[in-house]
């Protein structure tokens, strides 16, 4: 199983894992995770470096490098260029993660959409896939990926917690969504219903760690290793059997994210 979103190399304040990077990834290997995608997503350069050297330290880690809309207002030609030069790199797989947060609203909107923008213009650039993070903002989201063409590269909606009418939309769009383990949770919204309606060929599996852990660890460090949880739940919601799910999410995600994913964690 591959856990396609985690911040294991995370720079801020109460991010450090028991046993560091190493300790983390040997706990994910012994739970049978074969893949870790570590992503540099915050407001700085170091960040990104960070995820970066990650990949390259572990052959079984891949990065996503990019702007968080959190901290978009923190961009300027310096960073923008860290992030043009780290996106290019072989070790990172996608773009992001990028994207409208509106339920925070941590940067000026109209600033969000213009770095959100910026972020598809690259991946077209650089033919890979988005990393994409949305709340409260489904529909201008849906919007700025038209308008931009990311269809031509494609992409994933991360954490996916939305409406089941933005995550079929998503699909639709050509998206893939990865289910974190909100849907673990007693209540998980409208996750259930969207991950019994969306094509087993489009569902991914994340962690977000080292936030929203599953049920029973809820409300502690999240970690790759729970990502067996969630998957779990998913298979039970799809009425199959964990060994079905696992093979299917696997392939999404080298489809999606290309062969670097098939390389797996040393254990
Ligand atoms: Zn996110
Ligand atoms: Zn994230």
């Amino acid at each position: 199983m591959i856990d396609t979103h985690a911040h294991i190399a995370a720079t801020w304040e109460g991010a450090a894992y028991p046993g560091g990077t190493v300790g983390v990834l040997a706990r994910a290997a012994a739970a049978g995770v074969a893949h870790v995608v570590c992503v540099g997503a915050g407001g700085d350069a170091a960040e990104m470096a960070a995820a970066v050297a990650c990949a390259r330290a572990h052959p079984g880690v891949s990065a996503i490098t990019g702007i968080h809309p959190h901290d978009a207002k923190n961009v300027d030609a310096a960073l923008w260029q860290a992030v043009v030069q780290t996106c290019a790199l072989p070790e990172v797989v996608a773009v992001g993660e990028t994207g409208l947060d509106f339920h925070y609203d941590s940067s000026p909107r109209d600033v969000q959409d213009a770095i959100f923008r910026r972020h598809i213009q690259l991946a077209r650039q650089l033919r890979k896939p988005l990393c994409i993070h949305t709340r409260d903002a489904e529909e201008l989201t849906l919007r700025v990926l038209r308008e931009e063409g990311a269809d031509a590269v494609g992409g994933v909606i991360h954490c996916f917690s939305g409406t089941c009418a933005f995550g079929l939309a998503a699909l639709d769009f050509g998206f893939y969504l990865s289910i974190p383990g909100i849907v673990t949770f007693k209540k998980a919204g409208e996750i259930v219903e969207t991950v019994q309606k969306a094509p087993l060929d489009r569902l991914l599996v994340e962690t977000d760690s080292p936030f929203l852990a599953p049920i029973p660890h809820r409300g502690k460090q999240n970690e790759p290793a729970y990502v067996a949880l969630t998957l779990a739940k998913i298979a039970e919601i799809k009425g199959l059997s964990l060994a079905e799910l696992e093979r299917a999410t696997d392939e999404n995600a080298v489809r999606l994210f290309g062969p670097r994913l098939q390389v797996r964690l040393a254990g």
